[in-house]
């Protein structure tokens, strides 16, 4: 029986501050409501699960391994709040290459309603980019745009529709918790 829920999470810009961080470790910041926000869902049975593009790597800027390096960091830190990530869904690929895993495709979000039993319906797609509602919209989950990141110019733009717009994570995290 699929009944239950996770929270899907962007990564730049939705938990960690969208920079050129690649082999300085020390360069990766944590958007700081995701700490309270994480342990918060979390402690409400939700899943954790991070979605997130990854095309540097298909663009040769840098390898499948330090994105690995970089979860294996953001564990770290999670981990000193209290906070496990039950899955990181990387889609390594070029735009180009017109794969099946890049969202807002929402292969990611079935394999994983798979993997853990989700009810897709009553789970949540937090993103700052268009593609990530849309990867909710496509997925049948609810969606939640986070004004951190690029967040803000994504509202502005308005190009996609989400459930919710909330300031930050936490504020994501009091709406769905209301
Ligand atoms: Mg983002
Ligand atoms: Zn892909």
């Amino acid at each position: 029986m699929k009944n239950k829920r996770a929270v899907f999470l962007d990564r730049d810009g939705v938990l960690m501050e969208d920079t050129n961080y690649v082999g300085q470790l020390d360069r990766v910041g944590i958007i700081s409501a995701a700490f309270t926000a994480l342990k918060r869902l979390q402690q409400a049975g939700y899943k954790l699960l991070v979605v997130t593009n990854q095309s540097g790597v298909g663009r040769g800027f840098f390898t499948r391994q330090d994105v690995e390096v970089v979860h294996a960091h953001l564990d770290k830190l999670f981990d000193a709040h209290g906070v496990r990530i039950d899955r990181y869904y990387v889609c390594p690929h070029h735009p180009d290459d017109n794969c099946d895993c890049r969202k807002p495709k929402p292969k990611s979000l079935r394999d994983a309603a798979k993997e853990f039993d989700l009810d897709l319906s009553r789970c949540f797609m937090i993103g700052d980019r268009p593609s990530d509602i849309n990867t909710g919209h496509n997925a049948g989950t609810q969606t939640i745009l986070v004004l951190t990141g690029a967040g803000a110019e994504t509202l502005a733009e308005s190009k996609t529709k989400p459930d919710h717009v909330a300031k930050d994570m936490n504020a994501a995290a009091d709406w769905i918790l209301a």
